[in-house]
């Protein structure tokens, strides 16, 4: 079969043909992918500017994870029979390291991560543990299935901000991340959701086909100025920064309101200072999330099947996993969105 896959440092990604997935083991299901998501991460690992060298010692490893599939053969004691449609928890925990056997999988000192230090989901099969599984209803159709990973990162750094009925929240960078947070923080009850961004007219239409009016293009104007405008002059509650760039950060806090919080959520490939005294004196509360918990994906699947057609304009562009090389060339000079591939 045909799979995308990181085969050596440096720039790129290749195609290569590969045997078909193993048999399942027990505990196991083999799954024909549906549809995958190409993430910013995804993108860092292609152009190689560092961060993913952890990845080094997997290679040749089918990149990947945010998809669908279905359910094609079963090891024992999966709970999952042929047919059923799923998406996957990116993240296999060992089950024996003292996080996991404290109940606590989430934190595995041994965690592997599906396409990334295994094999994932650009590919036509992958095989997976049954427990990374969680079943999808009708109303969540293939693409929108490979959307819950990306949007659960955004669910979960709302849940980490304490986002409030009627809080005015500022989303910093307006890709998928970045709309994912708008999303549910809108769900969760702001009032008013803002979301900045540099220059970056593609991905803001996204944000307005999502039904966003509130686009500070910083571009223009410095954030500030353009945030106080928007506002009447009041600092903003929550500030959640989904841009991987460190200066955002002091823009950000720079915005928020005295004893508001503000959740890192972006990766970033450098430092940032902070001015110490202004912090405290503000009481400004710093937070990270990432990734999601296990229960945040459920809620984000009730919200999908709710709504499908709420988050569907995340998707831009849709192509055949044979064009995969395109789409991140796409996703890296920020003129798609959302690419969805199909093996
Ligand atoms: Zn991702
Ligand atoms: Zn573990």
């Amino acid at each position: 079969m045909l799979a995308l896959r990181k085969t050596s440092t440096g720039f790129g990604l290749e195609f290569q043909d590969v045997p078909d997935a193993q048999p399942p083991g027990p505990g196991e299901v083999v799954l024909k992918v549906d549809a995958v998501g190409i993430c910013g991460s995804d993108v860092h690992a292609y152009e190689w500017t560092g961060g993913y060298e952890f990845m080094t010692d997997r290679m040749p490893v089918t990149m990947g994870h945010e998809f669908s599939a279905t359910v094609w053969r079963c090891g024992t004691g999966t709970g999952f029979k042929g047919g059923e449609r799923v998406c996957v928890i990116p993240m296999v925990a060992c089950g024996a390291c003292r996080n996991c056997r404290a109940n606590d999988s989430r934190n595995c000192l041994n965690r592997q991560g599906i396409g990334l230090t295994r094999d994932g989901g650009f590919a036509g099969q992958v095989r997976v543990p049954a427990a990374c599984c969680v079943a999808l209803p009708d109303a969540v159709d293939a693409e929108l299935g490979a959307l819950v990973e990306p949007l659960g990162v955004g669910a979960e750094a709302v849940l980490t901000g304490e986002v409030k009925l009627g809080d005015t929240v500022l989303v910093m960078g307006p890709g998928t991340i970045g709309q994912a947070i708008a999303l549910f923080a809108r769900r969760a009850g702001a009032a008013r959701v803002l979301i900045s961004g540099r220059a970056d007219a593609p991905r803001f239409e996204v944000c307005r086909n999502l039904g966003f009016t509130d686009l500070l293009d910083v571009a223009e104007a410095p954030l500030q100025d353009l945030v106080m405008a928007a506002t009447g002059g009041r600092p903003v509650d929550v500030v959640l920064e989904a841009t991987g760039v460190p200066a955002t950060l002091n823009d950000g806090i720079g915005v928020l309101k005295k004893g508001g919080t503000c959740v890192v959520v972006g990766i970033h490939a450098g430092a940032v200072t902070l001015p110490l005294t202004d912090f405290v004196r503000n009481r400004h509360q710093l937070r990270a999330s990432h990734g999601c918990e296990r229960r945040t994906w459920d809620r984000v699947i009730a919200h999908l099947a709710s709504d499908p057609e709420g988050f569907r304009p995340m998707i831009t562009h849709r192509m055949p996993l044979e064009r995969g090389i395109e789409g991140f060339e796409l996703s890296r000079q920020r003129a798609a969105s959302k690419v969805i591939l199909t093996p």
